[in-house]
C-alpha cells in the first residue's frame, strides 16, 4: 500500500490491543507495516469486528501527518528511474568505439555503445544525464 508513495520509508509505530485475551468474542486489533528491502511495501490492520473504523483510523492518522501524503516520491517518477537506470551502466571498457559514428567515447561492455548512446538507444529518448565519471576518448591511434 505504501510503496511508490512518500510512506514508504515512513516510521510507523506498530499498535496492537486485546492479543493478550484468549477469549473467543474479546475485543482485539493489530496494525502494523510490512518491510521489503527496507521500504514498507503493506500497511496490515487486523481485529475484531468492531474494530473496523479504528484500524483505518490509525492509518489515516499515520498517513496524513505528512502533510503530501498522496505525493509521489522521486525515486519513483520517471526522471528517478532514469537516473537509477543511468548509474547502474556500466564504465566504458577502453576497447572498441562507441557504434555510433559520431562519438569518440568508448563502448561500454555488454553493448555497442558508449554509456550516452546505450541510454538512448534502450531508453528510446535522449539522456538527460552528463558523463560525471572518467571517460575515455578515443585518440584515433589505437592499434587494432
Ligand atoms: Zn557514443
Amino acid at each position: 500500500m505504501a510503496l511508490g508513495t512518500i510512506l514508504e520509508e515512513k516510521e510507523f509505530e506498530t499498535v496492537r490491543k486485546g492479543l493478550e485475551d484468549a477469549a473467543p468474542n474479546a475485543f482485539w486489533m493489530n496494525c502494523e507495516v510490512r518491510f521489503h528491502k527496507g521500504d514498507i511495501i503493506a500497511y496490515i490492520g487486523q481485529g475484531d469486528p468492531t474494530r473496523l473504523e479504528e484500524i483505518l483510523q490509525i492509518f489515516l492518522d499515520w498517513a496524513k501527518s505528512e502533510p503530501d501524503w498522496l505525493a509521489v516520491p522521486p525515486k519513483a517518477t520517471q526522471e528517478g528511474l532514469d537516473r537509477m537506470y543511468w548509474e547502474q551502466l556500466p564504465q566504458d571498457d577502453g576497447s572498441l568505439e562507441c557504434a555510433d559514428e559520431f562519438c569518440q567515447r568508448h563502448r561500454i561492455s555488454f553493448s555497442v555503445y558508449c554509456r550516452k548512446h546505450h541510454f538512448e538507444s534502450t531508453r528510446h529518448k535522449i539522456c538527460p544525464f552528463e558523463e560525471t565519471r572518467r571517460t575515455t576518448i578515443h585518440s584515433g591511434l589505437s592499434a587494432v
